[in-house]
């Protein structure tokens, strides 16, 4: 999911926060929301679809304030009832609240159980209303002191931003797994999941918010307060490898040189066993690596296989077999680009290996002569708890095949992976990162038995 918030003394927070969604609309397909708050009064419109197909001039000219927070979802463990499509909006002792978040708690159930059991209700299945309950419950004083309380209860992933009458709040975990960072507008402030949201509003980049930090927005400006003893960050992995848009700077480091150089990476450490003609990327995620491969390995680089975009991101589709309809719908290799010779296609990542399957098949039928699989991550073989639907464990091809497998399974001449230590050092080498789902260890802890997964 994307998260979005702004405050400004102008009157175009509306307007600001639909293109800020806009801009993270690669994070979340299935839903979105805006909601602003009106001299007291929280108005708010959200509906399944694209932010494009929700929001009109009509339904935003509705929404009036000086602050305003978005979502834009994709459907998780969460379900996609429409009841669930955030910002949730609710009264408390306070007046009106709304909230939006990104990331995944893993004590849901626990923290349900215990609200349930004091009298709370709950409409949704989000982790967004629990945190609303939460701060329901911690809601005697000022909102900033209930979410720092509330946040003591949290255990997981999560970048969330939240709203009353007149301020503006956001906070990251302890670990800053989930991205958000902070803008800079003539007339305020914004925050957002990722950067290339503020630079399509206009807005400058400040900085990140800092892993377990809470910042207020107000009419007196920003204000911070740092978690007193944070833990050695977490950053996910997977934002820079798949998740996140190149355009984008996600705690010092720009997405795209990031997958420039997993590729040149990966072709210090394999190039000298492949032998092929020409190196073709997986559209749009395999891009910005294949080129770095190509740089580095000197290998011609060709875009050999043409993504249709307006097809949505394919794990968006529930089930498995429009699943494998969408990838053919999505992606048409080039025979004029492919005849004859011997490629090496570069992807992000192999999850259930259904995409490379039937690209491997689709590549040879269309004249490819060798097809060689390189993957710009190391193989996917635990779950993501924190929010990154990579599938149920039983869902992930690596963890019933060794690569060997793998590589018979989709068609593949040969098939590499980019190491852990490789992935490591194109994030810049230091022990920062959540890298749970290809091998590293759950730092922000797993769901217990009975938590949802
Ligand atoms: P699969 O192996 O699951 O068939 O597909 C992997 C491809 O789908 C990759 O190209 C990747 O870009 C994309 N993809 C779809 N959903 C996810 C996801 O939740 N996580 C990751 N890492 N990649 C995904
Ligand atoms: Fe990101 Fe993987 Fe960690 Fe999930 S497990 S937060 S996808 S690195
Ligand atoms: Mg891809």
């Amino acid at each position: 999911c994307g998260v979005f918030a702004i405050y400004t003394n102008d009157e175009q927070v509306a307007s600001r926060a639909y293109y800020g969604l806009f801009a993270l609309q690669h994070r979340g397909q299935e839903a979105c929301g805006i909601a602003t708050s009106n001299q007291g009064r929280i108005e708010f419109y959200k509906s399944q679809g694209l932010v494009t197909e929700v929001f009109n001039e009509d339904n935003l000219s509705n929404l009036h304030g000086r602050c305003g927070i978005g979502h834009v979802r994709y459907s998780n463990s969460d379900g996609n009832a429409n009841i669930n499509i955030q910002p949730i909006v609710a009264h408390y002792l306070q007046g009106d609240v709304a909230l939006a978040m990104n990331g995944a708690l893993t004590n849901t159930e626990k923290l349900r159980q215990w609200l349930a059991q004091s009298g709370s209700v709950f409409q949704t299945t989000t982790d967004a209303e629990l945190v609303c309950n939460l701060l329901a419950r911690y809601g005697h004083g000022s909102l900033d002191v209930s979410i720092s309380q509330a946040m003591a209860d949290l255990q997981g992933s999560y970048a969330l931003v939240a709203m009353n009458h007149d301020t503006i709040y956001a906070a990251r975990d302890p670990y800053g797994n989930r991205p958000l960072c902070i803008g800079k507008l003539p007339n305020g402030y914004c925050i957002a999941s990722e950067s290339c949201s503020l630079d399509t509003i206009g807005a400058t980049f400040v900085r990140d918010v800092r892993p377990g930090e809470t910042i207020t927005l107000d009419a007196d400006g920003i204000h911070s307060r740092d978690l007193a003893h944070p833990p050695q960050p977490a950053h996910c992995a997977f934002e820079y490898v798949y998740f996140a848009r190149p355009d984008s700077t996600i705690d010092g480091i720009n997405v795209n040189l990031s997958r420039r150089r997993m590729g040149a990476i990966l072709a210090r450490e394999i190039a000298d066993e492949l032998d092929v003609d020409v190196v073709i990327p997986v559209p749009d995620s395999g891009t910005s690596a294949a080129i770095g491969f190509a740089e580095a390995s000197g290998i011609e680089f060709t875009p050999g296989i043409l993504k249709n975009r307006y097809t949505g991101r394919t794990f968006i589709a529930p089930t498995q077999e429009m699943r494998e309809q969408l990838v053919k719908l999505k992606l048409n290799p080039i025979r004029e680009e492919l005849e004859g010779r011997r490629i090496a296609v570069v992807d992000d990542s192999i999850v259930r290996g259904t995409t490379s399957k039937r690209l491997v098949a689709l590549l040879k039928e269309r004249g490819a002569k060798e097809v060689h699989f390189l993957v710009t991550c190391p193989p996917v073989v635990n779950p993501c708890y924190y929010g990154i639907d990579t599938a149920e464990r039983d869902r992930l091809i690596a963890t019933k095949m060794d690569i060997e497998g793998i590589r018979t399974y989709i068609g593949a001449d040969s098939l590499h992976f980019l190491s852990s230590e490789g992935l490591l050092e194109a994030l810049g080498g230091e022990p920062r990162f959540c890298d749970a789902c290809v091998g590293g260890a759950y730092h922000l802890g797993v769901p217990e038995e009975g938590e949802k997964r």
